[in-house]
């Protein structure tokens, strides 16, 4: 098959390419242009112009038959073996059958035709304009017949699902997601093809594409990795793998929803165990801000409440918190909803609302295991809080959550809960409200605007109170390490609030707020956007991004 080869060098496809589908046929035997196909080197629009160039026949227009018409004669032949391998009768001529294939090298039709019809004449198809005079025929074919998948299609779908091109395509995929730092990957159907997406540190970015051939191979993979069913092509399913790639274990969480049109979009989430490090370091809090906490964290009894939307970071920094105070001499308990991540040594519950188990009634069960440390996931209602609060005055240390966009407003936000005054006042120790901002990565370079932003922002003061040596703002570039996007990693940017003599005093009536961060500043302390502030002046990141999250 030298001249294919030739054909395929010619048609642009690279010879590194020819030469692994080559090493790939040897091996697992099969059709090279399908392997090509399937490797996604050639499109499979492409083929039937390159058949034409080895057989030296047309390929077929539309023109050429649109007012064609079933050939007498051909009903005593096998139509229904021709028609699903990609064959039809073109016309009868006096010596012989001239067949019209989107499928020239189909070896059982050509092997049929060496023993019933020597000598045929060829012509060419696109898969498109095969498939309209397929129904000409009028001939049902198994595929045609069933909604849904066919057997047929779904042996072959799980035979190319454990090819070799289709099993590299996604670990390559895969690897590169978890290698650029990725959470979550998406394919979505866009095009024919599928568009491949990351979420890199919560904002996702174009990472490659799917060509039109292995889309569905690639997903019908996905679904038997996670154990869905794959000739389910309507309903949304859900499935879980667990992984080994490069040494790391990964457990990825596997969503398929079928779209309108008739493709399916996937979306992977990685969890991975090992890369699981709760460090303080690993937060970015500004000093001042870490030894508060850290404070906080040697104290025996209180609240210290996180607080902040979906996705700002609280359970990471509660679980940097507890791991920070995990020793053989403390007992600490969760209660969480759902469990995320195990922690080594720490005894989480997982509470179940539909069997009555829920926050207030687990809070009561687990503190009858005579914990030192509890953590409840979020606070929602009243009775939650006041056990909370009750478990603090009685010496607990407590941590929770709750939903509120800063510091001070947790504090009445609780109240309107119908949480005692006397009670939040005694058993608060503090308030933290977060967000997380990228980090840039080593090769951001200097704002060429940095004093002028520094202006319009007023961070002059921000500036001056810092023990920064130069402060100064900074930009994105984009590197290989932190695969062009400028960033690597997050860090959290910190409104605290310490519940100290003076927050307790202090009417809690509709001044509370005002005078909360009033007094807060007065005492040196940061908003969410003054502390985004001094990590953009510091270069950890950039004004941008403090204003997308706390502007
Ligand atoms: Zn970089």
């Amino acid at each position: 098959m030298s001249g294919m080869l030739d054909v395929f060098s010619e048609h642009g496809v690279p010879q590194g390419d020819i030469d692994k589908a080559r090493l790939y046929q040897t091996r697992h035997g099969g059709r090279l242009d399908q392997i090509l196909v399937n490797m996604g080197s050639l499109p499979s629009e492409d083929l039937p112009a390159i058949y034409s160039k080895w057989f030296g026949v047309p390929v077929l227009s539309a023109a050429d038959w649109r007012d064609w018409q079933v050939p007498e004669g051909s009903d005593a032949l096998p139509m229904e073996f021709l028609l699903e391998h990609g064959w039809l009768p073109w016309e009868q001529n006096e010596e012989a059958w001239v067949f019209a294939s989107c499928a020239p090298f189909d070896l059982e039709v050509n092997a049929w035709l060496a023993e019933h019809a020597p000598q045929p004449g060829l012509r060419l198809l696109t898969p498109d304009d095969f498939d309209t005079l397929k129904s000409r025929f009028g001939v049902a074919t198994a595929a045609a017949q069933v909604d849904g998948l066919t057997l047929v299609e779904e042996d072959r779908l799980r035979e190319l699902a454990l090819e070799a091109p289709t099993v590299n395509l996604l670990n390559s995929l895969i690897a590169k997601a978890l290698r650029r730092g990725a959470s979550d990957m998406h394919i979505e159907p866009h095009s024919g093809r599928a568009r491949v997406r990351f979420r890199i540190d919560g904002v996702l970015h174009d990472a490659d594409s799917i060509p039109a051939a292995m889309v569905l191979p690639v997903i019908t993979r996905l679904k038997i990795l996670s154990a869905m069913d794959i000739a389910e092509r309507r309903r949304p399913q859900d499935g879980k793998i667990e992984l080994r790639i490069g040494g790391e274990e990964v457990d990825i969480r596997v969503s398929a929803l079928p779209l309108r049109d008739g493709g399916e979009s996937a979306v992977l989430r990685f969890l991975r165990k090992d890369a699981l490090i709760y460090d303080m370091s690993l937060l970015g809090l500004a000093p001042d801000i870490e030894a508060s906490i850290l404070e906080d964290l040697a104290v025996t009894s209180g609240v210290i409440l996180m607080t902040g939307p979906t996705g700002s970071g609280k359970t990471t920094s509660l679980y940097t918190f507890l791991s920070h105070i995990n020793s053989p001499e403390v007992k600490i308990i969760t209660l969480e909803d759902p469990v995320e991540y195990q922690l080594a040594g720490i005894n989480q519950v997982q509470v179940q609302p539909e069997i009555g188990f829920d926050f207030a009634r687990g809070l009561r069960s687990i503190v009858r295991q005579d914990p030192d440390i509890l953590m409840v996931g979020e606070i929602r209602d009243q009775e939650t809080a006041s056990v909370a609060m009750q478990s603090a005055l009685t010496g607990h240390l407590v941590f929770s959550t709750v939903h509120t966009n800063d510091a001070p407003s947790a504090f009445t936000r609780l109240l309107d809960l119908g949480v005692e005054e006397y009670l939040l006042n005694a058993a608060l120790r503090s308030i933290v409200a977060q967000r997380l901002v990228r980090r840039l990565c080593e090769c951001s370079v200097v704002h060429p605007e940095s004093d002028r932003l520094i202006e319009r922002y007023k961070m002059q003061a921000l500036a001056k109170n810092s023990e920064l040596s130069k402060p100064e703002l900074r930009q994105s570039a984009g590197c290989d390490e932190c695969g062009q996007t400028g960033f690597r990693g997050r860090l959290a940017i910190i409104e605290y609030l310490r519940c100290d003599d003076a927050i307790a005093a202090m009417d809690k009536g509709e001044g509370f707020i005002a005078a909360a961060r009033e007094y807060r500043r007065s005492i040196g302390g940061r908003s969410l956007l003054e502390d985004g502030f001094l990590k953009a002046l510091s270069g950890e990141t950039t004004v941008e991004e403090v204003l997308r999250v706390a502007g």
